[in-house]
């Protein structure tokens, strides 16, 4: 193996392994440490820059144009989740089926470049959907958190079955994550997708769906350095072709398509001649005009015609009323649902990691366009009143962080109380689950009858946490129930200040 390669596989082994365990909502990556990582992954490393200024997002998202300027698409063999698990899957069917040449694969990247136009019109009209649905690194992270995560949580409880079964009660079982059926489904079709994609050609998602591989082969295409063919020496052998995974070489012809090479460096030691190597790009004279840069200029017409066919189609086609919101309730740093909807690419890291799995990825309650952004839960969970950990995670700046103390006055949702269902009101039977286990005193108790309280509440100071929702034991439909608002508010401190909430089912009721 070469030098180069060795790093290559190096760095991208660190960095899967890394982002795998951070995905995955384990501790051994601490908040800080993920965002260092994810700051080298180029949507979230722009969106954070541009949300929240976040320096190192700011540093890693030059970084990686800087590097593609210089040494070509190196982001995708180096540091992409998505791209090392392709290669994974491309080594094992190279095990099984040594000799795998797909030669010169027709250059489809219009594909590509269409959805790089409809992931930018995503940012501009601020319609998540459109920006995290091909993203690689979100596309890892909903694998991560909707398929292995879950899977993994239920082999351990088998496991664990099993152990208790045979007298080891050493291990406790582990609450299962939200799983929402459609996500999963979505997340199981792209990595079914991608693994018969790389099994039979190789990086061919990466060049002909991946819009950051498209952007990034357009900047490529102007890189100082590049992987090409040296003519006078070449003997036309074919061995690089043949381990070429992004399937750019052109061996007949000595030439190599740069803007598809995923900088995997397989090819560079193949070579007996040594004809093969990172060159200098060669300036065209004035003269001269080089058959890159009329390809360059070709392709940034295709990728500037379909960013604008992306942008006058009507907003309204986007709009978040094809599916009307039944204004589900956005986690804390969100802000409002339209900020949330145009940042958060649902990588679903914040779900992995939520304590309390009150953070449920959606499918169509912000409506079609909000499809993956996570919601909150109600009532089968709450949001723990002292912590923040989603606001530490997202990469995007989807969630701003926030200090605890502001995040325990962000009014997220309001309390809503029905006293027709409520069973002190109506069955004048003894409850108060909703005040006992609310953080702030926003439900508290009132004389009702003669040994008898009742509950009441206080909107300036809830901050929509959901406890009292998921306390109720009014079922299906809750007595007490937050609502989402479109904008989050501040809500007043809490005169009494308070641990947080108890667990709803330390408690007992008499019905
Ligand atoms: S602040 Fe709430 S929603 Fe966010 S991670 Fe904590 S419990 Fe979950
Ligand atoms: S809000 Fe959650 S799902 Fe959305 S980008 Fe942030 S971490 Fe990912």
């Amino acid at each position: 193996m070469s030098p180069l390669k060795k790093i290559r596989a190096a760095v991208s082994v660190v960095f899967f392994i890394a982002l795998g365990i951070f995905f995955l909502g384990s501790s051994l990556i601490p908040p800080g440490a993920g965002n260092v990582l994810t700051s080298f992954q180029l949507i979230p490393a722009i969106s954070k820059s541009l949300t929240v200024a976040f320096w190192p997002s700011v540093i890693g998202a030059v970084l990686l144009i800087a590097l593609t300027f210089v040494f070509g698409r190196v982001y995708c063999s180096f540091l992409c989740p998505l791209g090392t698990t392709q290669d994974i899957v491309y080594r094992i069917s190279r095990k099984r089926k040594k000799y795998k040449h797909f030669g010169m694969l027709p250059p489809f990247q219009w594909i590509a470049y269409a959805l790089l136009a409809i992931t930018v019109s995503g940012i501009v009209f601020g319609v998540s959907l459109l920006t995290g649905l091909f993203d690689p690194f979100s596309i890892a992270g909903r694998i991560a958190a909707d398929l292995i995560k879950p899977g993994l949580s239920l082999l351990w409880n088998l496991v664990n079955d099993g152990l208790n079964a045979l007298g080891v009660y050493t291990f406790s079982h582990e609450a299962l994550p939200v799983i929402s059926l459609a996500t999963a489904l979505i997340a199981a079709f792209f990595l079914i997708g991608t693994t018969i994609l790389s099994w039979t050609r190789g990086r061919l998602y990466c060049n002909t769906v991946c819009p950051v591989g498209a952007l990034l082969g357009l900047i490529s295409r102007a890189s100082l350095l590049r992987i090409t063919i040296d003519p006078e020496t070449c003997v036309k052998c074919g061995k690089c072709a043949k381990v070429c995974k992004a399937g750019c070489i052109d061996y007949k012809n000595k030439s190599i398509d740069f803007s598809r090479c995923v900088a995997c460096m397989n090819c560079i030691p193949e070579c007996p001649e040594k004809s093969i190597a990172y060159r200098p790009a060669r300036k065209p004279t004035v003269k001269e005009f080089s058959p890159e840069r009329r390809e360059l200029i070709k392709d940034s017409l295709k990728y500037g015609i379909g960013l604008g066919v992306s942008l006058v189609l009507p907003a309204s086609l986007f709009g978040k009323e094809i599916f009307p919101s039944n204004k589900p309730v956005t986690p804390p740093g969100s802000e409002s649902v339209d900020r949330f909807m145009s940042w958060c690419t649902g990588c679903h890291i914040c779900v992995s990691h939520c304590p309390t799995r009150v953070l449920k990825p959606s499918f169509l309650e912000y409506g079609l366009t909000g499809m993956l952004i996570p919601r909150m839960d109600y009532p089968n969970a709450f949001c723990e009143y002292n912590c923040k950990t989603c606001t530490e995670v997202c990469p995007t700046g989807a969630l701003k962080p926030v200090s605890l103390a502001a995040k325990q006055t962000i009014q997220i949702g309001r309390v809503s109380l029905e006293k027709g269902r409520c069973v002190v009101y109506q069955k004048e039977l003894a409850c108060g689950a909703c005040a006992e286990i609310c953080p702030t005193h926003a439900v508290y108790l009132v004389d009702y009858k003669p040994g008898l309280n009742g509950p009441e509440t206080d909107n300036s100071i809830c901050v929509g946490c959901g406890a009292c929702q998921s306390a109720c034991p009014v079922k299906p439909i809750q007595a007490i129930f937050v609502e989402g608002l479109d904008q989050h508010l501040t809500a007043k401190k809490p005169k009494v200040s308070q641990e947080g909430p108890k667990s709803a089912e330390s408690e007992e009721f008499p019905f």
